[in-house]
């Protein structure tokens, strides 16, 4: 059986033989660049559409290594997650967010948010919040200028610990996203049950919105629902005029997409902050 697409298992000995290999190379590597902390952060900019502002920034881990050149996290995270070295990885992206933070505020922008992205493993270790404000506590800063991106694969598990959790974090200051909402299990009506501020519509509702009612319905009642609940929706993915006008129609609150820019370093981030500023002023 030979199945084409990513994630499908071929039975082609070849086929195995390589990813045999590749597994190997990249388990050696990733330990390798957890020691020697050879990632990096790209930011992608959130935009209020109603007042055209830069409301937030989303930090993208981002990997580049001499073995196997650019490794994309859509690889990279499931493996650190499937071994555990996601919890060095996540410290790791975490400390970094700091240091790149302490740089957009010496440039001037006070209260621009960084979104961090969390898996659902390293949410689920006991010391998770602990852990968290440990590290912020040694770079001086504190939880106010984070976001916590969680997807539903962690709060699928709607018990009483994990509930709690959420009202931990959320007392302690940070905010808190539910991410690619739409792709798992979750409905609606127990995310009541968490302390969200935010629900990101996952891209592929996004993606040909223009072209078929269907999505339109749904990212439209997606949003409605959304707000019934107190939170603000951001649609991700957004990458023409077209898609940007139907989802300010429906009331989005806020958008990110290539639209308006890739994910980028923090340095270029900042001209296009003050780019942005210029273009928008009065
Ligand atoms: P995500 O959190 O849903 O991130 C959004 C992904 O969509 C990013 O891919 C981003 O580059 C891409 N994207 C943004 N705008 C557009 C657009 O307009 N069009 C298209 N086609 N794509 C767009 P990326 O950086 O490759 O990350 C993939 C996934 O890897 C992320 O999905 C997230 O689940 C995971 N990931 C990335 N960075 C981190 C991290 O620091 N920690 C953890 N735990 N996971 C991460
Ligand atoms: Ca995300
Ligand atoms: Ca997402
Ligand atoms: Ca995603």
């Amino acid at each position: 059986v030979k199945q084409n697409g990513r994630g499908s298992f071929s039975f082609y000995f070849e086929d195995l033989n390589i990813d045999a290999k590749r597994v190997i190379l990249l388990d050696r590597e990733i330990r390798k660049a957890i020691e020697n902390r050879e990632f990096t952060l790209s930011f992608q900019p959130k935009i209020d559409v109603v007042h055209n502002t830069i409301v937030g920034l989303e930090a993208l881990v981002r990997w580049q290594n001499k073995e196997l050149g650019f490794v994309s996290p859509g690889e990279f995270i499931p493996y650190a997650e499937e071994t555990g070295l996601i919890i060095p990885l996540s410290e790791i992206i975490i400390e970094k967010a700091c240091e790149e933070l302490a740089i957009l505020r010496a440039a001037g922008y006070r209260d621009i948010p960084i979104a961090i992205n969390i898996s659902s493993i390293h949410f689920g270790q006991s010391n998770f919040l602990e852990s968290l404000q440990k590290i912020l506590e040694k770079y001086n800063t504190a939880p106010h200028n984070f976001e916590l991106e969680v997807t539903e694969r962690t709060v699928m598990n709607s018990d009483e610990e994990t509930v709690r959790k959420f009202v931990r974090l959320k007392k302690a200051g940070f905010k808190l996203s539910i991410d690619d909402f739409g792709t798992g299990y979750s409905s609606l009506s127990y995310l009541v049950r968490f302390p969200l501020d935010y629900l990101k519509i996952d891209r592929s509702f996004i993606q040909h919105i223009a072209l078929l009612d269907e999505k339109q319905a749904v990212v439209d009642a997606i949003i409605q629902m959304a707000h019934r609940l107190k939170m603000k929706v951001i649609a991700e993915g957004v990458e023409n005029i077209q898609q940007l006008n139907l989802l300010r129609k429906m009331g989005c609150d806020y958008l990110q997409g290539y639209y308006y820019s890739k994910p980028v370093p923090m340095a270029e981030l900042i001209d296009f902050l003050q780019i942005w500023e210029v273009e928008h002023q009065g």
